[in-house]
């Protein structure tokens, strides 16, 4: 049974009892996240287990949600499943995340030592949707009509495949 997860809470505490969360969060709330979006509509499932790691609180789980995009080769707007298991570190501020090593997500708590859910969920949400949002292969009608002119223009293969929120956030300012 995993207990609802309060809207915003002190993972100090969450982490002194090995219990389970989860929260279903209107993707409207996600203010930083909903621009890229085609619709507004629809939930965010997420759970969440809050341990102890050495010096660090961690919260992990899995986070799943349908969100509609438009495909940027044919201009439908479809729904990309989201479904992601996520690892993040608790920090009370920039300079600590900055400290931490490079395979740590860090999430930054206010002056309380509390966080938002919607904090703690955004950049993982993010990090989801593909900056070119397309139909899954076979499924797009631009792409049965011309057949051939789809070369990928993904980033080189091995190149860094996992993106920074920072870097997430860089491209969307582009905009
Ligand atoms: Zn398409």
């Amino acid at each position: 049974m995993a207990k609802p997860l309060p809207s915003r809470f002190n993972p100090d505490l969450m982490a002194r009892d090995g219990t389970r969360y989860s929260a279903t969060v209107p993707l409207v709330q996600f203010k930083r996240f909903v621009p890229i979006l085609a619709s507004l509509e629809g939930d965010v499932h997420a759970t969440a287990v809050f341990s102890r790691r050495k010096d660090h609180i961690v919260v992990s789980g899995e986070l799943a949600a349908g969100v509609s995009v438009q495909c940027q080769r044919c201009l439908d707007v479809f729904v990309l499943p989201i479904e992601s298991r996520y690892e993040l570190v608790f920090v009370d501020s920039e300079a600590a995340a900055r400290a931490l090593p490079d395979d740590f997500d860090p999430v930054i708590t206010d002056d309380k030592g509390h966080i938002h859910v919607v904090d703690l969920l955004e950049d993982e949400l993010i990090l989801q949707v593909p900056l070119v949002t397309r139909h899954p292969d076979g499924q797009c009608v631009a792409a049965q009509r011309s057949f051939g002119d789809i070369a990928p223009q993904e980033a080189e293969p091995g190149k860094d495949k996992k993106q920074r929120p920072f870097d997430v956030l860089k491209n969307l300012n582009l905009h």
